[in-house]
């Protein structure tokens, strides 16, 4: 197969970009994390999927991947530039527990969504208070020359650094127009990288400072984990694209600050090479928030009886630079689709096995322990799929164009007069990269209990059963009345239905 080189668009250059890794063989990437203090949205999730994509893509071209997820259990307002309560200490006020009882039980939730969605783990996820010492140290080397005290905090005056903002298509104007409450600041867009606690106040999570009491800012903490991780300058910073206004522009200044330069050369001294950001996912009410109506959350997902990964279907059918819609036909057409997927890999598991003879146990040669790279598919065994797999290797590195990518796993899996073992690890070399489980999941995974459901599985089959032979002795009538009984349930049934399914809630 052909190999094409890996291109990636850059927000901070608007262009696409070859992929050049800054130490030979490896890629290093820092992903914005949540922010512990309620469930993740869907919307939140989507930047994650989009990182493992990207992950798994780098990991693919045969780079070393040392990914970094950070969680952020201080220092995040309720208004990402410097304004309103901190969402933590909001949170445990509102519930009346410990902050650090707030953040484990989000953090949780958070990784639950995280493995329910089938995103690898990343070589660490760095919680933010565990990096307070470290923050501290980051800020004193840069106070001097970059920052001011008034008395809430330290702030950084963005006019120190060179070419700020750049990262945000006309951030200055909308620096102009935001509101501004912290008086004194000596620039709308400066941001404080250290909060005082307030004088006569005490907060949960504080520490000591040359400047008080306090705590640090949200965009500090970034700053000083992918520095001290990954070491400046890495491969690639990612996030929503929320964070292209405010939280990032506001890491670059303090990464330049750090790095003691004038000017702003994106390669060495914002931090990071290339700063990616996946697109909204929206709703046709618009910008889905935690405030409108019916939080979208991945178990709310399941609840309605919606396998998650049909939710990361849905992600890989669009361009992560593109906005998502969210609709509940649209994931049941996506849905529809990995069920499709995943029938024909069973398929081809089945018609493998009747393939393998007794003598020769089924070694499911197609998995392989942390996924396939380019090199281990070029071998003549791959030779018939040679072009299928080079339109693969094309499109995800077309700046991870995972909608192609599924468009040609479909056709690998309809291509005919190849032998099963190979479509299977075809199949398996491009699902390394999309993480849909496909040699795992199965047709019965798939079907979830709705939770509203009032009927036992046991029950409906039972039912079903009934009808079948009614029908088998032509009593048409007690046929029709079980099928009317079952809908009363909510249970639909589902004669030759293309999929196999005989129901479905
Ligand atoms: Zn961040």
């Amino acid at each position: 197969m052909t190999e094409t080189p890996l291109k990636l668009f850059n927000s901070l250059t608007r262009k696409l970009e070859e992929f050049q890794p800054v130490h030979p063989g490896e890629a290093r990437v820092y992903s914005c994390g949540p922010t512990v203090y309620n469930y993740p949205h869907i919307g939140n999730m989507r930047a994650y999927v989009f990182a493992d994509v990207l992950g798994r893509t780098l990991s693919w071209k045969g780079y070393d991947l040392t990914h970094i997820i950070n969680i952020t259990d201080v220092g995040h307002l309720t208004d990402d530039a410097d304004a309103g309560e901190d969402k933590m200490e909001k949170m445990a006020a509102e519930k009346a527990q410990s902050i650090w009882d707030i953040a484990r039980h989000y953090t949780e939730a958070y990784w639950a969504d995280v493995k329910a969605l089938n995103i690898r783990e990343p070589a660490k996820w760095s919680v933010a208070t565990d990096y307070i010492d470290e923050m501290l140290e980051f800020a004193k080397g840069i106070a001097d020359k970059h920052c001011y005290e008034l008395d809430s905090g330290l702030y950084f005056d963005v006019s120190t650094v060179a070419d700020y903002g750049r990262l945000a298509r006309a951030v200055t104007e909308e620096g102009e127009g935001r509101i501004d409450t912290v008086e004194g600041k000596r620039n709308a867009a400066d941001f404080a990288i250290w909060r005082k606690t307030p004088a006569g106040e005490k907060r949960q999570m504080e520490w000591d400072s040359p400047w008080g009491k306090g705590a640090p800012g949200w965009h500090l903490e970034c700053s000083v984990m992918g520095q001290k991780l990954l070491g400046f300058p890495f491969d690639i910073h990612t996030g929503g694209i929320d964070h292209r206004e405010i939280h990032h522009p506001n890491e670059i200044a303090q990464n330049q600050a750090f790095c003691g330069c004038g000017g702003l050369d994106e390669a060495t001294h914002s931090g990071a090479k290339i700063w990616m950001h996946n697109n909204f996912l929206v709703e046709r009410s618009g910008k889905m928030s935690k405030s409108a109506g019916e939080f979208l959350r991945l178990q709310l997902l399941i609840d309605k009886g919606y396998h998650p990964l049909a939710y990361r279907m849905m992600c890989l059918q669009a361009h992560y630079r593109s906005e998502l819609e969210f609709s509940w036909e649209g994931l049941g057409a996506a849905l529809v689709r990995l069920k499709r997927i995943v029938m024909a890999v069973e398929t081809l598991k089945g018609r493998h096995a009747e393939l393998v003879s007794a003598s020769m146990p089924n070694s499911e040669p197609w998995v392989r322990a942390g996924g396939w790279t380019l090199k281990q598919v070029q071998g003549d065994e791959f030779a018939i799929l040679s072009g299928l797999l080079s339109s693969f290797d094309e499109a995800v590195s077309d700046d991870l164009n995972t909608s192609i990518v599924l468009t040609v796993l479909e056709q690998v899996l309809s291509k005919k007069k190849v032998d099963p073992a190979r479509k299977l690890e075809a199949v398996s070399v491009i699902d390394s990269v999309l993480g849909l489980d496909l040699l795992g999941l199965t047709r019965t995974d798939l079907r979830i209990r709705p939770k509203s459901a009032q009927i036992t599985e046991e029950e409906i089959k039972a039912g079903l059963l009934r009808r079948k032979e009614a029908r088998a002795a032509k009593d048409f009538a007690t046929s029709d009345a079980i099928r009317e009984s079952l809908a009363m349930k909510g249970v639909e049934v589902m004669d030759g239905d293309p999929l196999g399914w005989e129901w479905k809630l």
